[in-house]
């Protein structure tokens, strides 16, 4: 049946989840367009590809709400083909064929060959590095590994990713080279666990020295480090953060919670004490260093005093970044074997209590901005204001500076001096320092 789309023979990829996935989309689609196929992202398309999440309930919800509805669309006539790859399709395949079949094929997160054989194209090894971005122009992930080694016990992210791989140093530096190339000043090293890179290819952790390389690649002008793992961190990081302006003084390092039985539940490797003192260390080593974190409230057995606990650290560190879920009851995980026995409604209520201290912990860090100059990278201009970030904001989760345009001319992707004039909870206001 022919559709009656306009966009003929299109192929649209939609991206659900994490920044892994959206470098997953892009490398897809830096595969088609080199195979001259006419590809668009979260666009109008004849033969749709869905990049799907399968972390948590909420996200897998998400994920087969989306492969319904452009299910509806292809029995409307709307699109001619529905192909789904990424996590839910990697851990679900089997059910997914089942409930869903109207679907024209399921692919796992390491089946890119043969998602590419079916939509008319083959895959390019000498494109390593090439991929379509979608992100602005001006920052763009760096996928530096895949998979995880580590035994969390919530997390079913080893299942559908697996063992952890990292990438030579050599292929990221040529990526970088050509995101350069390609205007980007910002890049962000992204994996499952970012401190764990080369122990598997160097037989040692070796961040700092790929961050050593990559300040070396021209036209970079930040460099930013997500999804760090407390256990084994490598101290030299922080030496080689402290000495390259390059390197956002910016470390992304999700703790999950700090109550020790919760902790040694979870299969963290780590305790309290020794997260709080890797994170004063951080402080000490990198006097200006932001800390981002998220937490997860709700796992089996947690008490009232595992709860308060973790507030209570919470009010302690003043993470000038933080984000808090409600634990998700995952199949095969290790976690599933426990009772989920903290009701739902409680499970938000931590979480909301947790943003709550957050929320004010942020405004009275923010207060103390007013008046300083800051670097800012502007992303994009929306209604009246200009909108960027200073090297200790990562882009859709952090805050956001506010410069008026009706005031000012900017171009996205430029670096600008401000000084901070207002300050919110999670928004700064400033102006131009000419
Ligand atoms: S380190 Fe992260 S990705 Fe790996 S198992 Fe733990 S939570 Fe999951």
């Amino acid at each position: 049946m022919r559709t009656k789309t306009l966009k003929k023979n299109t192929i649209n990829v939609v991206t659900l989840g994490c920044s892994k996935n959206v470098y997953d989309s892009e490398v897809l689609m830096g595969q088609l367009q080199a195979n001259g196929k006419n590809v668009v992202h979260q666009q109008e398309g004849n033969i749709v590809v869905i990049n799907t999440c399968g972390f948590i309930n909420n996200a897998k919800e998400e994920s087969v709400n989306t492969i319904l509805e452009y299910v509806q669309k292809k029995e409307d006539g709307l699109v001619d083909k529905v192909f789904v790859t990424g996590c839910l399709s990697e851990r679900y395949k089997p059910d997914l064929v089942k409930e869903i079949p109207n679907v024209d094929a399921y692919f796992g997160t390491t089946e890119l060959p043969a998602l590419l054989k079916v939509l008319g194209a083959n895959y390019k090894h000498e494109l390593i590095g090439e991929r379509l971005t979608t992100t602005p122009k001006n920052y763009a992930y760096l996928k530096i590994a895949e998979g995880c080694d580590r035994p969390c016990s919530f997390c079913a992210i080893p299942i559908m990713r697996g063992k952890h791989k990292s990438t030579p140093i050599e292929a990221l530096i040529i990526e970088a080279e050509k995101l350069a190339a390609k205007g980007v000043k910002e890049i962000i090293l992204i994996a499952q666990d970012l401190t764990y890179y080369g122990l598997d290819l160097y037989k040692k952790r070796n961040l700092a020295q790929l961050l050593q390389e990559l300040v070396k690649v021209e036209g970079i002008e930040w460099i930013r480090l997500h999804y760090a793992f407390p256990t084994g961190f490598p101290m030299d990081v922080l030496d080689v953060m402290k000495a390259e302006p390059k390197i956002c003084n910016y470390i992304d390092i999700p703790l999950q919670h700090i109550s020790d039985t919760i902790l040694k539940s979870m299969r963290r490797g780590t305790t309290k004490e020794k997260t709080t003192l890797l994170l004063q260390t951080f402080r000490e080593k990198v006097p200006q260093i932001c800390i981002r974190t998220t937490l997860i409230v709700g796992y089996p057995g947690e008490t009232e005093n595992d709860f308060q606990i973790l507030k209570q650290w919470v009010k302690d560190m003043r993470f000038e970044r933080l984000g808090c879920f409600t634990y998700s009851h995952e199949e095969n995980t290790h976690a599933y074997s426990l009772k989920d026995n903290v009701p739902e409604s409680i499970k938000l209520e931590r979480a909301n209590q947790i943003m709550e201290i957050q929320s004010q912990i942020s405004w009275e860090l923010n207060q103390q901005k007013i008046g300083k100059e800051f670097l800012v990278l502007i992303d994009r201009k929306e209604g009246n204001y200009y909108v960027g970030r200073t090297e200790f904001d990562s882009p859709d989760v952090d805050n956001e500076v506010l410069i008026d345009a009706t005031k000012t001319y900017l171009k996205t992707g430029e670096f600008i001096k401000v000084i901070i004039t207002e300050a919110e909870d999670f928004d700064l206001y400033a102006k131009v320092i000419d």
